[in-house]
């Protein structure tokens, strides 16, 4: 039973929850994820918390963390820069933790270049009125960069497709357990569990080598 976490990609438009069932999975499975904290080059919005929600870095900060190689993977997205510190991901792998990664469509490909095994979801609110009336209702953003955060999830629509999941986030709760299902389904695929079964093979073989049973 060597295996690593799994790495998971959470992405989907702004406003359709990512966020709020994140928070709500991990406090539920404690044990069972890790959720990667990006660094960004935007300003925090009233309630977030550096280090919590994010790393919150100067554009010459962040810079230089790319330069030094010290991002798993990074994006622009509406004017800012986002990006994945390297060292957590790999420690919480390593710890056999499912590892979620709460980013845009740009940087889960360069996710999945690197490590092919990683798990895609999307989520989407169940409409495009429902996605304006929550980031709407966060209230949280200003007109126009509600504006912009549309405009970006037209595009994401396009390129959802190489994702593995969609999920509709109607219902809190059931959108939470069904984000759980899908992980743990994906933990027992045969695929990700040739090591176990490599294992309890070479035991057998020392059974029917002659040892006592
Ligand atoms: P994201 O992280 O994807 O940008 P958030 O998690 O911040 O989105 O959610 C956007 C807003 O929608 C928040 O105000 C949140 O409380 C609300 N929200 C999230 N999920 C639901 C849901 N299932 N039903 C109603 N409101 C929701
Ligand atoms: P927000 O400003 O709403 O917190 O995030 C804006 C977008 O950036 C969201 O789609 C979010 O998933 C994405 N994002 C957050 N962190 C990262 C990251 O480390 N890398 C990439 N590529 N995108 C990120």
């Amino acid at each position: 039973m060597r295996e690593n976490g799994l790495l998971i990609v959470l992405s989907g438009f702004s406003g359709s929850g990512k966020g709020t069932i994140m928070k709500e999975l991990l406090s539920r499975y404690p044990e069972q994820y890790a959720l990667s904290i990006s660094a960004t080059t935007r300003q925090p919005r009233a309630g977030e918390a550096e280090g919590r929600e994010y790393f919150f870095k100067t554009k010459e900060e962040f810079l230089r963390m790319i330069e030094q190689d010290e991002l798993l993977e990074y994006a622009q997205y509406v004017d800012n820069y986002y990006g994945t510190p390297k060292a957590y991901v790999r420690e919480q792998l390593k710890a056999r933790k499912n590892v979620i990664l709460e980013i845009e469509i740009q940087g889960a490909l360069k996710i999945r270049e690197q490590f092919p095994e990683t798990l895609l979801l999307f989520v989407t609110p169940p409409s495009a009125e429902i996605l304006k009336d929550r980031l709407a209702g966060r209230g949280t953003e200003t007109k126009e960069v509600i504006h912009s955060r549309l405009a970006r999830a037209v595009e994401e629509a396009d390129g959802c497709e190489v994702y593995d999941y969609l999920v509709v986030n109607d219902d809190l709760d059931a959108c939470v357990e069904e984000v759980h299902h899908i992980i743990l389904s994906e933990r027992s695929r045969m695929a990700r569990r040739l090591d176990t079964i490599e294992e309890i093979k070479n035991q057998l073989k020392q059974y029917v080598k002659g040892e006592e049973i």
